[in-house]
Parts: structure tokens; C-alpha cells; sequence
């Protein structure tokens, strides 16, 4: 299960909503509204208070606020929708390290994320919570010259210090068939000042390349604060790619997705992919028919750059690569 961050981030998290009725009010939403909150999720609430601020008052359709208000919709029991949908505790070679595809491994650093998403496929993810550090993963990465990238994903990797990721860099540098680490993060569209002085230096001198997937799904969670950290980022030669969920009622329209990959590439940032929904347990409601995502999927096409359109792709457990779907 995501936990909310470590002591590190405390102070900052403590203006994130993790309260139904905090938010409620915040959001100004009235009786019925309120009724079709879900009050005491196994998934729990968890809002940064900056990202809330960009939430219209007093509606649940909101495109921010329904990727992370839990609500009775969840509950609704829908067929093929379970807790692992993507199987990844079979691909788990030690207690944070995943191996599912050739030449990458990934590490899941830690249980922590700024912000739970709704429709999480890590949401019931059976986290290790007891080992500490990465001793186990790190000799495994060594002792496979296969491994030429190494993911850092969680949970949010950036919720944990800049000291913990500095030692992770600092012993993946060591080894010499790792040419590329990647990051998956959120963490930039909830609390973009994570991206500081001190955070940069991690990326000084480093003898592979860094790249991060940031997850993005909306226009309205970027602003220009945001981009100038990612810019600083790209300032130390850091690739920025996004990933994004297809999500109904929130991003299944061709103008959206237009507006929020235009966005992207004229801060060059490039988008990678578009998921198409992992079926995980109570985010059945999220869900986008494939055949609408191949559509959309055209539709921007014929308005945007071949770079600027990404792939659409589904994960199949088992399979050596997300599978495409356009
Ligand atoms: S989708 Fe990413 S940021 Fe959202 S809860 Fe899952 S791991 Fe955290």
C-alpha cells in the first residue's frame, strides 16, 4: 500500500489534504456533492495543497480533482478489475527490484508518493517495508551487465532525500554497464520547489545519462512555476519525457490531449507515452474503450508533430514490452 511521505517532507506535506472534510470545505462543495465522497478509503486521500488551489469551487467535475477525490464510484465491484493488474510481484528479483524487461531493471525506492492518484496500478502494490537500503538490489544490478538502464520509481522517488537518491546515483555511477538511470516521478506537478539547488547537484559529473518520466495527465496541473524547475533540470543535460493515463472524464478528448502535448513540446519536453488504463480495483470508472483511444489518438495526429504525439500502449503481464495500440 503508497504511504504518505517520510519525515523529510513532513513540513511540506502538512499542507496536503489527506482529510475528505478539509477538502470539502476547502473546495466549498455543498451537501450532495459531499454524499458521493467516499469517507474512509483503503486508498487514502492525499492532495497537495498547490494543486488543489488549481480546483474549481464547489463541483466534483473538475479534471484535477477527480484523479484525486476518492469517491462511492470505487466501490462499485466491476469484473477483470483486481489488485495487481499488471503482475508485478513475478517479475520482483529481491525486495525492490523489478526485472521485466531486457536491459532495464527497476527499483521500487520507496512507498511514498506527494499525491495518491485514484487509479494507481501500485495502489495495493505489496511495498518491502522492513529491509532498509538497497544493498541486495544494488549487488544484483553488478552482477548483471545486461542491466544498461536502471528506473528509480516507487511511490515517488523524489519523496525520498536528496541524501538516499545521492547514495543510489552515487553507487549506480560505479558501474560501468549502466549508461542511463531513469526517474518516474509526479512529485514535480504537486511541490515543483522539490527541484532545488541541492537536488540539482545530484546530476553534476554523472558518467550515464539521466532521464525523467514525468506523469502528467492534464493541462491544468502545469503552470509556469512547474516548467521553470523541470527547465533547471534540463539545464544539467537531464531528458525530460511524460507519461500519461487515458482517463475518462478527464483527458478522453482530443483538445485536451492537443492543448497538454502542445504544451509539453514547446518547453521541450517530449511525451512518451499514453497508457491506456491499467485495470486495477476501483478504477473501473476511469476507464477509456480502447477503440475511443485509438481515435483520439488520430485525431491529434493529423494537428501535431510526429514527436508531439505519443505512443499508446497497454501493459500485458508477461509480455517483453508494452504493447501498442496504434
Ligand atoms: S500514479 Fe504515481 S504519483 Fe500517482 S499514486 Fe501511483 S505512484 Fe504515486
Amino acid at each position: 500500500m503508497l504511504k504518505l511521505a517520510p519525515d523529510h517532507w513532513k513540513m511540506i506535506f502538512r499542507q496536503n489534504f489527506t482529510q475528505w472534510k478539509t477538502l470539502a470545505d476547502f473546495l466549498e462543495l455543498d451537501q450532495p456533492l459531499r454524499e458521493q465522497i467516499l469517507k474512509h478509503p483503503s486508498f487514502p486521500l492525499n492532495l497537495p495543497r498547490r494543486l488543489a488551489e488549481k480546483i474549481k469551487k464547489n463541483t466534483l467535475d473538475d479534471p484535477i480533482l477527480k484523479q484525486f477525490l476518492p469517491t462511492l464510484s470505487e466501490q462499485i465491484p466491476l469484473a477483470g478489475f483486481v489488485l495487481d493488474p499488471v503482475e508485478d510481484r513475478q517479475f520482483a528479483k529481491a525486495p525492490k527490484l523489478l526485472h521485466k524487461y531486457h536491459g532495464r531493471a527497476l527499483i521500487v525506492c520507496t512507498s511514498a508518493c506527494v499525491m495518491n492518484c485514484r487509479f494507481c496500478f501500485r495502489q495495493n502494490f505489496d511495498y518491502e517495508v522492513q529491509e532498509k537500503g538497497f544493498q541486495k538490489e544494488l549487488e544484483l544490478i553488478a552482477a548483471d551487465e545486461s542491466l544498461q538502464e536502471i528506473i528509480l520509481s516507487g511511490g515517488d522517488p523524489l519523496s525520498l532525500s536528496d541524501r538516499v537518491i545521492g547514495h543510489l546515483l552515487d553507487e549506480l555511477s560505479r558501474l560501468k554497464h549502466v549508461k542511463r538511470v531513469r526517474f518516474h516521478t509526479r512529485f514535480p506537478i504537486g511541490i515543483p520547489e522539490r527541484i532545488d539547488e541541492n537536488f540539482l547537484k545530484l546530476f553534476e559529473s554523472r558518467p550515464y545519462v539521466t532521464w525523467f518520466v514525468l506523469h502528467t495527465n492534464h493541462p491544468h496541473e502545469l503552470d509556469d512555476q512547474i516548467f521553470y524547475h523541470l527547465h533547471l533540470l534540463q539545464q544539467k543535460g537531464v531528458i525530460l519525457l511524460t507519461q500519461s493515463v487515458l482517463l475518462k472524464g478527464i483527458n478522453d478528448c482530443s483538445n485536451v490531449l492537443r492543448e497538454l502535448f502542445t504544451l509539453l513540446v514547446n518547453r521541450g519536453i517530449i511525451p512518451y507515452y499514453l497508457h491506456q488504463l491499467d485495470r486495477v480495483q476501483g478504477g473501473g470508472h476511469f476507464e477509456v474503450s480502447e477503440e475511443t483511444g485509438k481515435k483520439l489518438i488520430q485525431e491529434i495526429a493529423k494537428y501535431l508533430p510526429g514527436y508531439a504525439v505519443p505512443k499508446y500502449v497497454r501493459e500485458i503481464a508477461g509480455e517483453p514490452h508494452k504493447t501498442p495500440l496504434f
